[in-house]
């Protein structure tokens, strides 16, 4: 059993199970999320403060897993970083480092490629391949910290995949990184970002996680939508905005929507006052991104950028400009593809 995918309350069941004292959990937890931080490639033999027959229990009962680093690329001028991490049955996917004023951040993959097929983006160009554990998630966040010698103040589910398709990976991914036995980060410190899968939305909202929710909405009216994410054919806007809607009532969490200008597509003036329809009641901020050229796609970025986030804010909504870091290297929002070997 992959130990590093187990939940506290699911790690209290399986060492009962094994006929340990209740107090073991949280001795081998608070271990495994903090020594798996040397780096990922640690055994139990290293447990010291436990027995040496509970240690070879462990052993027989559970492992623990690791990536392997591939490659490593650096953005010299912004100081965003790429890992290239293989997994254990040999697929590969992305981590990017991202560094803000206030701390880095961690853009995080939750899936081997991806199902959604957006058309601006790289990362369903190959395919699906599977969902990340919960473990796998964690491990980029051990291995990242340790390998760059930089800590991860922000977790940003918005690597290669689409979150909410790998729902109970991810909502365990959540709670193990927030358990207060292990790495305790705060939710708080955490984007998920999704390109709009509402029955997820909506069970997502039942947790009232405190983190930030992401929607890529790109488009305000239906035809675009639909013309460039297929999503929007099973979830249309309306019901898009009635998802967060749910969300918003039942979290109290301002929700972020992501739009990504694409020259002569959704960065014309009628586009905006669109945007300003639909957002304008909303108690929402939106984040507007530069599009990132991405090798299978013929859309290029919109020279629009400012002038689109006036007639917003002239409208009344509260817009931003997302900083694009690591594009040099393949790291920006929609480039995470693993085409190298
Ligand atoms: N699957 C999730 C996570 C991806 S997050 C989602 O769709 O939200 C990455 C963000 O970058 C999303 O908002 C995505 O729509 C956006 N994106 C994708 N391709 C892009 C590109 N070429 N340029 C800029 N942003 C892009």
């Amino acid at each position: 059993m992959d130990i590093l995918s187990l939940t506290y309350e699911q790690l209290e069941v399986e060492l009962a199970k094994l006929g340990c004292e209740k107090f073991r959990a949280k001795q081998v937890f608070l271990w495994l999320h903090t020594a798996t931080q040397g780096g990922g490639n640690v055994n139990f033999s290293q447990m010291t403060n436990l027995s040496l027959q509970l240690r070879a229990k462990l052993d027989s009962n559970f492992y623990i897993n690791s990536l392997n680093l591939q490659k490593t690329l650096v953005c010299d001028t912004d100081n965003t970083v790429k890992y290239l991490y293989a997994l254990s049955d040999g697929e590969k996917i992305e981590t990017v480092m991202m560094e803000y004023k206030h701390a880095n951040s961690l853009c995080i993959s939750t899936q081997v490629g991806c199902k959604m097929n957006c058309s601006f983006c790289a990362s369903g160009s190959n395919g699906f391949v599977r969902n990340l554990s919960p473990g796998e998630m964690l491990l980029q966040l051990y291995q990242s910290e340790v390998i760059s010698g930089r800590q991860v103040g922000n977790v940003v589910l918005m690597g290669i995949g689409e979150p909410l398709d790998n729902f109970d990976n991810v909502i365990s991914f959540l709670k193990i990184l927030s358990d207060k036995n292990g790495r305790n980060m705060s939710l708080r410190n955490v984007s998920l970002s999704t390109c709009g899968l509402c029955d997820e939305i909506e069970q997502l909202a039942e947790y009232k996680f405190p983190l930030t929710l992401s929607i890529s909405l790109h488009a305000a009216n239906d035809t675009l939508r639909n013309s460039i994410m297929p999503i929007n054919k099973k979830y249309n806007i309306e019901r898009l905005m009635r998802s967060c809607a749910y969300y918003f009532k039942k979290t109290g969490r301002r929700i972020s929507f992501e739009y990504a200008l694409i020259e002569g597509v959704n960065d014309d003036e009628n586009s905006a006052l669109a945007l300003i329809g639909l957002l304008k009641h909303s108690n929402s901020h939106i984040n507007l991104i530069g599009l990132n050229k991405v090798t299978n796609s013929t859309f290029t970025k919109s020279q629009n950028v400012k002038s689109f986030q006036q007639i917003l804010t002239n409208g009344g909504l509260n817009a931003t400009i997302r900083r694009t870091l690591g594009a040099q290297i393949g790291a920006a929002c929609g480039q995470l593809v693993t085409m190298y070997n």
